[in-house]
């Protein structure tokens, strides 16, 4: 059989999802790519570059070359504002979608020349390949027949209002990661919100949301250490007398490379193993930051310009439903089990599971699950999963041996 008459449903247009398809059409095998939200790229699409003087491989720029190539492949059919509603299996997968009635936000919807649809190149990390929230079609169905179907959905960012001592929403210079990356964006370095001047004394608190007992969220995030400590190279590479401090439990080590990187990175960063406890508002915008430091062994108190909260990675917020439409098992974390485990996602001290290969955690033959879905990960990890998910859905295809 040619293999173009072979279809995969992709759910998901994130790096793992937009991989997974880049992946599948070149071995020539069809693929519908159905993504929730109004643009492809998933969050990773908002990073910016994080270069000093040289590249710090923090993977942003992979997500813009996959969906240049995932946006010209004519194979690969894009579903956007579009969710599973159903999936059935017989001799084939039949799945139906619906539309959703999410709407685009503003932040895209300046980059639509037309109003409509768009599809193009993207600079400066700006999302390509985006529709508007045209609401004709909205809840209208439609039904697709697949050979196999892999989950990419994702995950969702820690909300930082559960931690309501930092004051996140409250004081305008607390900020997340996420809100860091489109800063410098918009900008092209780090203001602060509140008057457009760049701050001198820096905080980034870790482990914000993850490895916390009272949360219920024991794993670790594992990217959120070598990002912030990338993006506080950023920040110094772009104004050197700032001066930053990173509030940390332990570093998460990840990669071969790390080692070097850190040893680096601590000339110029000050690190302080502590958690803080509280952020208060001081005058001109300042932020007192309440600690209990390791070394002084009593409370203590400094002021900050600019606090930046590194959230973790949390499940998808549709985990759940999406469990019950595919019958993909959750994990005690709450992240998708793995249908087809590729690389190590060890997301939690307390779930091991996740990490043990296994053929089929759903019962459901050419039913896989890619990427962050299943735990937390960075760009590369991901698109390295992906990559591997393909290839076991085409074993099971029979394409690849
Ligand atoms: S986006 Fe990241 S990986 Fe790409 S050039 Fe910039 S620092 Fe390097
Ligand atoms: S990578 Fe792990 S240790 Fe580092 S900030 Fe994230 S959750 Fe904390």
């Amino acid at each position: 059989m040619d293999n173009q008459t072979k279809k995969v449903l992709i759910l998901g247009g994130g790096i793992a999802g937009l991989t997974a398809a880049w992946e599948l059409s070149r071995q020539n095998i069809s693929v519908e790519l159905v993504e929730k939200s109004c643009f492809l790229g998933g969050h990773a699409i908002g990073f910016t570059c994080k270069a000093t003087d040289k590249c710090q491989q923090c993977g942003a720029c992979s997500v813009e070359d996959m969906l240049k190539n995932v946006v010209n492949e004519p194979l690969i059919n894009v579903h956007l504002r579009t969710e599973i509603k159903e999936l059935k299996k017989a001799a084939q997968f039949n799945i139906m979608l619906t539309q959703s009635d999410i709407e685009l936000p503003d932040s895209q919807i300046k980059n639509l020349s037309s109003g409509k649809a768009a599809k193009g190149f993207s600079k400066y990390n700006n999302p390509l390949y985006v529709t508007d929230s045209d609401k004709d079609n909205m809840g209208s169905s439609c039904q697709i027949t697949a050979d196999a179907v892999i989950v990419a959905t994702g995950y969702s960012p820690f909300d930082p209002n559960r931690k309501s001592t930092y004051g996140y929403g409250n004081w305008k210079n607390v900020i997340t990661g996420l809100d860091l990356e489109n800063i410098i964006r918009e900008n092209g370095s780090l203001v602060r919100p509140s008057d457009g001047q760049k701050p001198q004394k820096v905080a980034f608190i870790q482990c914000v949301g993850s490895r916390d007992e009272r949360l219920g969220n024991l794993w670790c995030s594992e990217v959120c250490c070598p990002y912030a400590m990338r993006m506080a190279g950023t920040v110094k590479h772009d104004n050197p007398n700032a001066e930053i401090t990173m509030f940390y439990i332990d570093i998460q080590n990840s990669g071969k490379e790390f080692p070097v990187f850190y040893e680096k990175i601590k000339q110029n960063i000050r690190f302080v193993r502590t958690i803080p406890v509280d952020v208060y508002p001081l005058e001109n915008d300042g932020l007192e930051l309440r600690h209990m430091a390791e070394e002084e062994g009593s409370p203590s108190s400094e002021p900050f310009d600019l606090v930046v909260l590194s959230v973790g990675i949390m499940p998808g917020k549709d985990t759940v439903k999406l469990s019950e439409v595919t019958g993909i098992p959750v994990n005690e974390d709450g992240f998708l089990d793995n249908a087809i485990s590729c690389c190590s996602f060890s997301s939690s001290a307390k779930s091991t599971q996740a990490s043990q290969p296994s053929t089929s955690a759903a019962s459901i033959a050419g039913l896989f699950v890619a990427g962050t879905a299943k735990g937390p990960a960075s760009i590369a990890a991901s698109m390295a999963d992906a990559g591997k998910t393909a290839f076991e859905a085409m074993k099971y295809l029979g394409v690849m041996k």
